[in-house]
């Protein structure tokens, strides 16, 4: 078995270290050995995604975001496809802003608009270790989110609800978005090494669509991760329900 993981515009969208979320995804393969294959995306080059398995789109400063619009459009048709087809993909702040429409204060940016979501940028950014409960993992899930942006997610699942810190409005109380093999979120960090269940579910989301159903990960014993986990957790201000 084996996988390619694409990591779309590494030189643009990678911020607070989101360039670990692919580390983590070829390693937690490697130690089950599933052999893996890593792409680096640049703004302009085509993407043939019948050859992807998984993809991470990062977060960006905005300019840096403004910079990726020159180009994101143009993969609009193909990767909207290849999302309602089940294609795994992870998108942490500034990439789950792009898969929607973006207003930054007195711009107009060409995005995505693949998700009927959209942001909204206000002048107070919104900074803190932030810990969400998701009624699709059963344990916390601990990041870090550095943010201008408002994103309103309409009838799309929240990817959970916020226990410490901000999430999509920072006054909904909701984090991130689950759609088909989409996951979406603001949290940094990077955010899998820090919740390796949430790595695993998309290794198996991605190995399912490629093998087919029935996959199981070889268990991983992950105990720093837990313990790590566990010291967020301990350490967060409960912000919601105020
Ligand atoms: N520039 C965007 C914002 O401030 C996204 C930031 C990020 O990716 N952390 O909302």
């Amino acid at each position: 078995m084996n996988l390619t993981l694409g990591y779309l515009y590494p030189d643009l969208l990678n911020l607070y270290g989101d360039r670990g979320n692919l580390c983590c995804l070829q390693k937690r393969l490697n130690w089950r050995g599933i052999d893996t294959k890593l792409l680096s995306l640049a703004p302009g080059q085509p993407i043939d995604f019948s050859q992807l398995d998984l993809l991470l789109f990062g977060g960006g400063s905005d300019r840096e975001m403004e910079l990726a619009c020159r180009t994101l459009p143009a993969l609009r048709p193909d990767l909207k496809a290849w999302i309602e087809d089940g294609g795994v993909l992870l998108a942490v702040c500034g990439g789950y802003q792009l898969l929607g429409a973006c207003y930054p204060p007195g711009k107009s940016w060409d995005t995505l608009r693949i998700l009927d979501i959209y942001t909204q940028w206000e002048p107070r950014r919104l900074v803190q270790d932030t810990v969400i409960d998701s009624p699709f993992f059963s344990s916390p899930i601990t990041g870090f989110e550095n943010h201008a942006g408002r994103t309103y997610i309409g009838d799309y699942a929240p990817l959970g609800q916020v226990r410490s810190g901000y999430g999509n409005t920072g006054s909904h109380g909701y984090e991130g978005l689950l759609y088909k093999n989409l996951l979406a979120t603001y949290l940094h960090g990077p955010l899998l090494p820090k919740n390796p269940e949430i790595c695993d579910y998309l290794l198996t989301r991605a190995l399912e669509r490629k093998y087919g159903n029935g996959i199981r990960l070889k268990p991983l014993s992950d105990e720093p991760e837990h313990q790590a986990n566990a010291y967020m957790v301990r350490r967060s201000r409960r912000r919601f329900p105020r």
